[in-house]
């Protein structure tokens, strides 16, 4: 992939503050110059400050979905432990969510010139150092084929990079079962489309969401969502992290291969994507999303893995009565929108 110098605009508006109610009031465009892909990016700016009372907001969702709910503020635990495995410890410092690219890249039909690289994200956060997890398209340069992308990052300072526990899950072109791959330290790159969460991975405070025994219609990540809609309407509110499901199997999808006949419904997308089972325990990476703010936004996007080869992109848990939920979540500070395109899609958000 090749970048060069140019100037961008970059428009910082102010978001709601989901924890403290403050609302910032200025609006203003600034011009600079940085590093990025040559790509308009738009920053969504707020402040927050935890307090216990707001996160409560988050129950009557989750409770019409799930028979047993808890929702905390905690000190997060070493996520570098198992059975997270994550390249940094916490999920605190500039926190940031970061919708790039869109489907409109993969559907009808690829387009190969998507290919990003996290070592390019400092240019754009200025977060230093800079810990990403998330979900996307994976490197296809690197894979041979077209793959999931499970986001694990530390760099630090010269966008060098200290940690890279990234996963990446392909369709095997014989067998049509899963292949799981840790990339190499040095392949940062993913394409088409992806959706993270971004701090200095600094250890703090974060919210701790336990569910079990779902017995509504919603998944874990949508009742979240939704729950934010409903108390926060269009004030948009941003979440990111990890998300353990200890019980349970899960529906999951892993792109095939890049199709070489248009994809023009949902319908076509879904006989392209390849479905499984997944067997617990497994460990999720994104971010939800709960309005957006008319910049076509992926509401929500978990991608999950673990150390037994299964993992994919979450749908939905497939034994209700017995999964269970422990998500360490904490609350955006701004948003970044990167790449977005001229026409947005009609299928393939979900
Ligand atoms: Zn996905």
């Amino acid at each position: 992939m090749s970048t060069r110098n140019c100037f961008l605009y970059i428009k910082i508006i102010p978001i709601y503050n989901f924890i403290s109610f403050y609302k910032l009031v200025l609006i203003y465009l600034i011009k600079e110059i940085f590093l990025f892909l040559s790509l308009f990016a738009v920053h969504w700016k707020l402040k927050h400050h935890f307090r216990n009372g707001n996160i409560f907001a988050l129950l009557p969702e989750l409770s019409k979905n799930f028979k047993t709910v808890s929702v905390d503020v905690v000190q997060c635990p070493n996520l570098t432990c198992p059975p997270f495995n994550l390249a940094a410890e916490g999920l605190n410092g500039d926190e940031t969510v970061i919708d790039i690219g869109s489907p409109s890249y993969l559907l009808p039909l690829v387009n190969l010139s998507k290919v990003y690289d996290i070592r390019d994200f400092t240019k754009v956060t200025g977060t230093d150092p800079l810990f990403v997890i998330g979900a996307g398209a994976g490197p296809w340069p690197h894979a041979g084929v077209n793959c999931e992308f499970i986001g694990n990052v530390q760099l630090t300072s010269n966008d060098s990079i200290k940690n890279n526990s990234s996963h990446i899950y392909k369709v095997d072109l014989q067998t049509e079962s899963q292949v799981h791959n840790r990339l190499p330290q040095d392949e940062t790159r993913f394409a088409l489309l992806a959706n993270f969460f971004t701090s200095r991975g600094f250890k703090g405070q974060v919210l701790k969401i336990v569910c079990e025994t779902r017995n509504g219609p919603l998944d874990f990540v949508t009742s979240i969502r939704q729950a934010l809609a409903k108390y926060f309407g269009n004030k948009p509110v941003g979440l990111g992290g990890v998300i353990l499901i200890e019980t349970s199997k899960v529906k999951v999808h892993v792109m095939r291969d890049f199709s070489k006949t248009p994809l023009h419904s949902e319908t076509d997308l879904n006989n392209w994507l390849k479905f499984y089972e997944a067997d617990t325990p497994l460990v999720g990476l994104g971010y939800l999303v709960s309005h957006d703010p008319d910049l076509d936004l992926r509401p929500q996007h978990f991608h999950l893995f673990s150390n037994h080869g299964v993992g994919g992109h979450y749908h939905y848990d497939t034994e209700p009565t017995t999964v269970k939920y422990t998500a360490y979540l904490n609350v955006a500070k701004k948003l970044i929108r990167v790449d977005q395109p001229e026409i947005a899609p009609l299928f393939g958000k979900d």
